[in-house]
Parts: C-alpha cells; structure tokens; sequence
C-alpha cells in the first residue's frame, strides 16, 4: 500500500481537487491523506483567537465568510444538482457545528474541535468528489484511530493496531481517504498533531501499515537546494537521507513537516516529494542511504531567540551545564543549538513563550544575555570530521556577515550558523554564490 498526502493547495480550488483524480487513480491500494483548504486552519485559529478575546461578533463574520467560501468551491467541485446539494448540506453542517460552539459554548477543548473542521471538511468533499466520479473509495475518519499519549506524542501501537482493524474492515477497497492533522488525545479529546501535521500523519499511517512508498504533494518539486522565496536560483535535490531531510525541514525547509521524517525512517520506508502542478517530475526521493555531496541544501530558520549564560562558577565545574539544561527543560522549551566555552554558554530556541520565566531562572546561575531576532542558517552537506577543507569555504563566502554562532561536529551530515535575521537574505544569496556556483 502507497500513502499518498496531498496538502492544502493541492486541494485549495475545485480545478486542483479534481486534479488529484488522475494521480491516485492508477494505483493498485492507496491511502489518501488530506490537510484542508489552504488558507482554512489559518482562519480557524483566528475565530478561535477572537473568541479568546472575547469578540464573539467578528467570530461569527469570520465564519459566515468561510461559510460562503465554502459554497463557492462546492458549486465548481461538482456537476450534478445531487452532489452540489450534498455538498452545500455537508458544508453547512461544519458550519452550523462552528457557529454554534461560537455563540454557546466555547472551551478550551473545543478550540480543538475548531481547527479540526478543516480536514473534515476537505476529505468530505474529496469522497463526495470520487463518489461523483464512479470511483469507490472509503472514509476512514482519523479520530478512529490517530492517537497521541499524554505528552502529545504519537502513540504508534496504538495507531497501528486501531489503523489496521479500521482497514479490515474493508478487504475490496483500493481507496482509503482520511484526514492528516487531526487525532485524538489520551482522554480521548480531539486534538492534532500541531499545525502542519498532514505529513506527520502521512507517515505515521506509513509506519504502522508498513507501506511502500509515503508520498508527499504539494505545490513544488520537493527539496531545493536553497529557499527559492529568497534566492533566485535554487535546484531541485533528487536524492536525500532522512538525516539529512531531518536537519533541512527542522531548520526551515517548509516542504516537509519534520516529525515526519522519524516514523519512515524507523521502518525505512521510501518518502518521495511530488508537485501536483508537474506530476510528472519526479520530485525528491528520501531513503536510507544518499550520496555524500560536499554541500547539498541550505535551509534557514527565523524566530530564534540567542540566551548567553556567563558564570565564573563553570570553571573547571561539573554540572553546571546540566543546572542551565534542566531550567529550560522545566519550562517544556527545545533547545536548538548549543556553544560552550570554559565560562560561558550560548543556547538557541525557537518558542519565545517562557522567554522571560527562562531568564529570570537563569540569572540563579550566572549573567545573562537575550538576543532575538535571530536566524539559524543551515547547509547541509558532507561535514564528516576526519574531512579537510570544507568549512573554510562557508566563511569564505559568509566574510562579510557577522556570525554569532557555528555548531559545527554535532552531525556529520550539517553545519549551523547563527546570524542576525536582517543578514539572512544576503547570507544566503552569498552560500548560494559560493557553495552552488549560481
Ligand atoms: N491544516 C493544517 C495546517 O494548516 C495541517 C496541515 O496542513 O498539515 O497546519
Ligand atoms: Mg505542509
């Protein structure tokens, strides 16, 4: 069985729904993942925030004016009275749904129940689009067996054997169609997987039916060498590692959600990157294995926050490190890169949320410094340490870029280099210019 996700512009317009037809059609079983309508989860979260703030009113706007939207796509999407009015029926009752949590009765667990309308709504439509079409297909709803533990990970026993029995229930069908995003939590709540978490799905469903091949689409050719919103000349990258499309999608590459990469990768199942707007183009093809290429990709990460702890009481201590750790360990934040020297150390993260709790704890330890604002600059490549000559280049290229810190040695597959954000375009352009000849 192939897994087959398609994200929210590949389903965005009815012409790009329909457009999917074709791709899944050929093949012999397939489970199709969907995110919803692009655009859709961003204006879930915004009925969701006004409601927080207490303006019901503009909540109620917000969804009227999807509501239409909605409408709209329904009467392009299909061609027969039946299924238009099936469609609108479907679409009003998401709506109706949300219109009365707005007005009645809104708590934090049904924020939840909010932004799952989306991918419900999106995998209604694509059934109802199939059915119209005379093509049998099934809807598995996700919150019958994607599940996360208590600590908001992915409970993959759980998923594997509820995703199985689901399926056993089908034997005949070739087409399975289910939601990407949306799960249910330990108590049973719904709940997802946080915001681009289609993929995550996608492979997690991979994993635990041991597919053959995890299939991503989105709207271009798969892993660039570079980010083309920033740079002119980027290439397509054919071959990667999950490593190295670990470290390229965590710091940046908004192609891939990376959680994604773990699941494929413990069962080493092929993930491939495809365009619904050039199918033929073979995309990107993530395995287990890659060849060594002294530079391959460069991806960079913005909203990142520099703490620089200072303490005489490092010297020549033990521990020290771990008491800095464990502060931002209490307050759940994921450090992201790390450099020492003898009395200082410099930690980067990416959720600015307890910032201040963080800093005030860490003044228990020593003298700190906060710098936002900040990006992580990425290149992956073959960094292997009884290698020579390789990081000269990138200074070479960056000698005009003040570099706040380089992480190099913690992966033979990356370098990471901290920069101002207001460098980050010329940095890139100048790594482009050096490491890609472009
Ligand atoms: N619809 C969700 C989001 O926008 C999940 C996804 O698209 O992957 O975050
Ligand atoms: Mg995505």
């Amino acid at each position: 069985m192939k897994i087959m996700k398609f994200g929210g512009t590949s389903v965005g317009k009815p012409e790009r729904m329909k457009s999917i037809i074709p791709l899944i059609r050929g093949e012999e079983s397939v489970v199709v993942v969907l995110s919803a309508l692009s655009g859709t989860t961003n204006s879930l979260v915004e009925i969701s925030e006004l409601l927080y703030s207490g303006t019901k009113d503009q909540a109620v706007v917000k969804n009227e004016a999807l509501r239409s939207k909605y409408h709209e796509v329904v009467e392009e999407l299909y061609s027969t009275d039946t299924f238009v009015k099936e469609g609108h029926e479907l679409v009003n009752s998401h709506f109706d749904f949300l219109g009365d949590i707005i007005t009645n009765s809104f708590t934090k667990v049904q924020e939840k129940a909010i932004l799952a309308q989306g991918e419900l709504m999106s995998t209604g439509m694509f059934h109802k689009l199939l059915t119209e079409n005379n093509i049998r297909s099934v809807l598995i709803p996700a919150l019958n067996f994607m599940r996360i533990d208590k600590d908001g990970e992915p409970d993959a026993f759980y998923i594997a054997e509820n995703f199985s029995r689901e399926l056993a229930n089908y034997p005949e069908e070739k087409i399975i169609v289910t939601q990407g995003f949306i799960c249910r939590n330990a108590y049973g709540e719904i709940d997802n997987l946080k915001r681009g978490g289609s993929d995550f799905t996608a492979s997690l469903i991979g994993a635990a039916i041991n597919a053959s091949e995890i299939q991503i689409w989105t709207d271009i050719n798969g892993f660039h060498n570079n980010d083309p919103r920033f740079v002119g000349e980027t290439k397509v990258i054919r071959e990667i590692s999950f490593d190295e499309a670990a470290e390229l999608a965590y710091f940046g590459a908004k192609i891939l959600h990376p959680s994604s990469v773990n699941p494929a990768r413990e069962k080493n199942i092929p993930v491939r990157l495809k365009n619904t707007m050039d199918p033929q183009d073979e995309g990107t093809l993530i395995t287990s294995v890659s060849a060594l290429q002294d530079y391959k990709a460069v991806a960079a990460k913005d909203g990142i926050t520099v703490f620089r702890i200072k303490s005489d009481r490092m010297l020549m201590a033990y521990g020290f490190i771990r008491k800095v750790f464990e502060i931002f360990e209490a307050y759940k934040t994921p450090v992201d890169m790390v450099t020492t020297s003898e009395v200082s150390v410099s930690i980067t993260v990416d959720n600015p949320r307890f910032i201040q709790q963080i800093e005030q704890d860490l003044k228990e330890l020593g003298s700190v410094e906060i710098e936002e604002n900040q990006t992580i600059i990425c290149i992956v490549g073959d960094f292997r340490t009884e290698r020579t000559g390789s990081a000269p280049e990138i200074f070479e290229a960056l000698n005009t870029i003040p570099l706040k810190m380089i992480s190099y040695g913690g992966s033979p597959h990356s370098i990471s280099l901290l920069i101002d954000s207001k460098d980050k375009i010329a940095a890139l352009n100048l790594l482009n210019k050096y490491l890609f000849d472009q």
